[in-house]
């Protein structure tokens, strides 16, 4: 009695982990888009820190900690002018957590770009800068001169969690005098729309109107696996660059032109200029075909991507088998059912994508053409 239960329970024990495999699999935590028409999808994280700020980790971590993401390209952005950890580590070089992370990084395919964050009661509050020269010329006390020399150094600035309660009591970003300054001379090019578990309406307003690239970051402190929950299907946000090519001057030239697109919490944010070429590069029809001699239409659909997209219909069309609501699961393929009423040899389906915007509370719509076999 005792061996049977025993191999029942080996038996139990074998289906659930073959279980465990496939679902792990769905959440492959290597984060992965398609590119799109014209240009490379890099995946990026410019907001991070490490043991010389205010971070509880070595540089090397940030590196592993990318390597399991893919991310592509990252910077460790430490606050200059906040060193809680100053009197264990001394830390006379700023550019030193840089030159730790691109050593670990060599035998790697991951950027690390120079950076830092320029650390300010508001305004203009927090702010990086990155592709920088030297972050020890950036240690400068006038808040207008050093935007003038992470500028003079090439840098892309941007502001840093305009929404952050600590400096905004109501969580709403805006725009005071200086911060419009540093925009009217070209000293701020982009705001983060999204910071760590925080998302900003207002501040993709203020990208909007102002042409500011739209940026979303962790800002991680401690590991990404706890704050984002990684080993239960979580994702830490990252800034989608579309980039000629896959070089440190190529991103810079699509951050400054704006080719962004922010994940977080499976919601895509960007303009549709460069939001809808990634939702159609990442949905393709790979199968429809009529159920028998009915008009009943299976249509089977592929997304290479990892966002599980929620899609709800535009069409007069009634689906037999949901409420004209449909998830399409990240990496695989998924089939709903329309009742097209004829049978017909092609036809277009049009969705409002809802887990998108391109302005606060604005889903962009797609067409998707179906060839029926
Ligand atoms: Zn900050
Ligand atoms: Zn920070």
């Amino acid at each position: 009695m005792k061996h049977s239960l025993l191999i029942l329970f080996c038996l139990c024990s074998l289906s659930n982990s073959i279980a465990q495999s496939s679902a792990d699999h769905a959440h492959e935590r290597a984060i992965h888009f398609p590119d799109i028409p014209g240009y490379t999808t890099i995946v990026s994280d410019f907001h991070q820190h490490t043991v010389f700020s205010d971070g509880s980790v070595w540089p090397d971590i940030r590196i592993q900690e990318a390597l399991r993401d893919s991310i592509d390209v990252i910077s460790l952005t430490e606050h200059l002018e906040y060193q809680p950890h100053k009197e264990d580590l001394p830390h006379p070089d700023r550019n030193r957590a840089f030159e730790l992370a691109e050593q670990f990084a060599r035998p790697y395919d991951i950027l690390v770009i120079p950076g830092a964050e320029i650390t300010r009661k508001m305004p203009p509050g927090h702010t990086n800068a990155i592709f920088i020269e030297d972050a020890n010329k950036l240690l400068i006390e006038d808040s207008l001169e050093v935007f003038v020399e992470a500028n003079r150094q090439g840098a892309f600035v941007f502001s840093n969690h305009p929404n952050w309660i600590a400096q905004r009591r109501d969580g709403v970003a805006f725009l005071n005098d200086f911060h419009r300054l540093l925009i009217d001379q070209k000293l701020l090019h982009g705001i983060e729309v999204v910071n760590d578990l925080t998302f900003s309406d207002e501040a993709l307003q203020i990208a909007i109107d102002h042409g500011l690239t739209i940026m979303g970051t962790s800002d991680i402190h401690g590991l990404v696996d706890w704050q984002y929950e990684i080993p239960h299907g979580g994702h830490r946000p990252v800034t989608l660059i579309f980039a000629l090519e896959r070089t440190p001057e190529a991103l810079k030239e699509a951050l400054f032109a704006g080719r962004t697109v922010v994940w977080f919490r499976n919601t895509l944010i960007g303009h549709s200029e460069h939001l809808l070429p990634l939702i159609n590069s990442s949905l393709s029809v790979s199968k429809a075909a009529y159920q028998g001699i009915s008009s009943v239409l299976d249509v089977t659909i592929y997304n290479d991507s990892d966002v599980e997209y929620l899609l709800a219909t535009q069409d007069q069309y009634n689906f037999h088998d949901n409420a004209g609501l449909v998830t399409l699961l990240p990496n695989t393929t998924t089939t709903f059912s329309v009742k097209t009423m004829d049978q017909l040899r092609s036809l277009e389906l049009h969705f409002e994508v809802m887990n998108a915007i391109t302005a606060p509370r604005v889903h962009p719509s797609i067409t998707i053409p179906v060839t029926i076999e």
